[in-house]
């Protein structure tokens, strides 16, 4: 890429100044080559005398050979005739002799890019000219029918005869006149040879411009698309730098024949320097350089654009000058960006590297600083294949690289899509796992509460229960399980107040066991309370009405209240009582205890504000009294 043949000017001048400036100049007067015997190939350098026709002078070879025109002449001080930018025609003057014995020589300038090309052929002994021959870029026909890329003349000079030979040489690109004679012969077989080649490697790079072309139409990778313009550009510059463009390709094409070699130039390195960006990453790699390397896209695209015209000089140079910086620029940053690890720009080392080296060469020899011999012309098209198909290899090496990385980053994305579905549904099980047990947790709870409100239920009823059990105990007796005295004090007041209401007698018979102190002597208290029992379910058993009522007096006596009974059928009462306890068959260690009660009855219609106790206490006399007459008897108080 760092081809531009212009650009050998000043590769020689800067960098090989000393070894070229510093050359003897040749002595005057007009060089003359001698073709000796068994001459094959002659180069015809050193020594040429050079004359530059100015604008509208429109010399002719008489004009340009008299004598008026000596001091216009001067002899060329290097070997090869080499010019940055020189578009007025420049007329070349030297001498052959010819000490073979064979006349027809082919003549030809090494360098394809002129335009128009005159050959006069003079012979001093017999003062006549040769018929005028021409050749170059604007003569297509000439370049067919020698198939040579660069202008050849078919020349005759006979045997030991000497001839000036006289050439117009013009060009509007750039200009150089390497000038070589052949042996016939030896010119065809070197030109078949060189055809061959050039074909070949032409071939190569036109199959790696479709090969990246196709690349790209199937895969839509834009480095393919930036690859294959570069190598199109490439392509077009190589056919423009070899001649074989306006030979095969565009035969006459005036502008692609002018303007087309440093229009490529420019947009190879254009294209080349996109390239380098996108492959390298720059913009991530080396902010610095990216930036520089945006310059030069600016240039070589604004370059572009300016030399679709004729170029002024500056042009020439700033193409000359950026594409030599750009070179040296773009290895530099490769070198760096390799030495930092990068793999792919160490293939950029190795092809710039290859690229430049075989440009410098060639610099070189048509600057006649290093005689490159034959091999030379191939140095330049060599190094574009090594260049290109190693950037290819680097550039399938990439997207290679981007896919094994793309693929990755995807298996990473992969792997954490799943983790992360897999700690969702984690979660998921987790929080229906808490449901679940706040389920049962709230299920226990309820039963838990069903049973404690059933247990309260439970407790409410048992106390219920409990306290209807402790409103009867209040109301009985402990041991003999009739009333007790404090419920028979209420009761007999209530009915003995019902009385005084209602005047309905009401009646109260007192009773008494006897001898009970003798039972509990004889058979012991735990027998007594049972004695005690049996006369209280006797005495119980005996009252018929609902409303009257047997309670336990104190020790073993015992009150029943009979209301709405008078005297007389309290009596009865009485003596049912008295007989039924003296029935009891009260059996103690298979021993008969007879028993037998005391009754004291009194019956009254009450007064208002007569006294129970005064009630009481008949009752009481009278029991007394039934005490006193021999007891197991019923006595009516005296006042009832
Ligand atoms: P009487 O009435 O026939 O004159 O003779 P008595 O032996 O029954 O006379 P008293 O009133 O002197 O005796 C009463 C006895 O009754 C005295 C006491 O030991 C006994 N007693 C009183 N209460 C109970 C009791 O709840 N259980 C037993 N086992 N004995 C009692
Ligand atoms: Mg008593
Ligand atoms: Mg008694």
């Amino acid at each position: 890429m760092l081809s531009i043949r212009r650009f050998h000017h000043v590769v020689a001048l800067l960098l090989l100044s000393m070894l070229v400036l510093g050359a003897p100049a040749f002595a005057a007067g007009p060089a003359e080559f001698t073709i000796h015997p068994g001459t094959q190939m002659l180069a015809l350098e050193g020594g040429v005398e050079l004359l530059v026709e100015e604008p509208g002078e429109n010399l002719t070879r008489e004009r340009a050979m008299h004598a008026d025109m000596v001091s216009r002449w001067s002899v060329y001080p290097r070997k090869r005739i080499t010019m940055l930018s020189q578009h007025k025609p420049v007329w070349i003057r030297f001498a052959l002799r010819n000490d073979t014995t064979q006349g027809a020589w082919m003549f030809g300038l090494d360098w394809p890019l002129l335009d128009e090309v005159q050959l006069h052929q003079f012979d001093p002994v017999a003062q006549v000219w040769a018929a005028r021959l021409q050749g170059g870029l604007n003569h297509p026909e000439v370049l067919k029918a020698h198939k040579d890329p660069n202008p050849v003349f078919s020349i005759a000079i006979a045997p030991g005869k000497r001839a000036v030979m006289l050439l117009r040489v013009q060009t509007n690109s750039s200009f150089a006149a390497p000038m070589r004679l052949w042996e016939p012969t030896v010119w065809r077989a070197e030109r078949y040879d060189y055809g061959v080649v050039m074909g070949l490697l032409f071939g190569i790079l036109g199959v790696m411009f479709c090969y990246n072309l196709s690349l790209y139409i199937f895969t839509r990778e834009s480095s393919f698309r930036t690859y294959a313009g570069y190598l199109l550009s490439i392509i077009a510059y190589e056919l423009c730098a070899t001649g074989f463009g306006p030979l095969y390709v565009w035969p006459g094409n005036d502008w692609l024949n002018q303007r087309g070699y440093e229009f490529f130039a420019a947009a190879s390195f254009l294209a080349a320097t996109i390239f380098f960006r996108r492959f390298l990453r720059l913009g991530r790699a080396l902010p610095h350089l990216n930036r520089m390397n945006q310059g030069f896209i600016v240039l070589f695209g604004v370059l572009v654009v300016v030399l679709i015209f004729p170029p002024a000089k500056a042009v020439t140079l700033a193409l000359a000058l950026g594409g030599f910086v750009v070179g040296f620029v773009g290895v530099y940053t490769a070198c760096y960006l390799a030495w930092k690890g990068n793999v792919l720009a160490r293939y950029f080392v190795i092809a710039w590297g290859t690229i430049i080296a075989a440009t410098m060469l060639m610099f070189l020899a048509v600057a006649g600083v290093i005689d490159g011999g034959g091999w030379i012309k191939y140095a330049q098209p060599v190094g574009f294949v090594v260049e290109t198909v190693l950037l290819s290899i680097a550039l399938a090496a990439r997207i290679r690289y981007e896919r094994a990385s793309k693929e990755a980053a995807q298996r990473e994305s992969l792997m954490l899509t799943r983790k992360v579905e897999q700690e969702r549904e984690e979660k998921l099980r987790a929080q229906e796992h808490a449901l679940a047990v706040q389920l049962r947790a709230n299920e226990e709870l309820e039963l838990r509460v069903l049973d404690r409100t059933a247990e309260l239920k439970r407790a409410m009823e048992n106390i219920e229960l409990a306290n209807v059990e402790l409103a009867k105990l209040s109301v009985t007796d402990a041991l003999t399980k009739v009333h007790n005295r404090r419920y028979f004090d209420e009761t007999l007041k209530k009915e003995h107040d019902r009385s005084a209401r209602t005047g309905a007698p009401v009646a109260l018979v007192l009773a008494d066991i006897d001898h009970f102190k003798r039972i509990n002597d004889s058979v012991g208290h735990l027998a007594g309370d049972e004695c005690l029992k049996l006369v209280a379910t006797t005495l119980a058993g005996t009252v018929g009405r609902s409303t009257d009522l047997v309670a336990r007096y104190g020790g073993e006596e015992f009150a029943i209240v009979l209301p709405g009974t008078d005297a007389a059928h309290a009596l009865d009462v009485a003596e049912r009582m008295r007989r039924a306890v003296e029935g009891i068959q009260f059996i103690y260690r298979g021993k008969r205890i007879p028993i037998s009660i005391s009754l004291g009855v009194v019956a009254r219609v009450a007064q208002a504000n007569q006294p129970v106790a005064e009630f009481i206490s008949e009752a009481d006399q009278a029991l007394y009294a039934a005490k006193g007459a021999g007891r197991n008897q019923v006595q009516l108080a005296v006042n009832g």
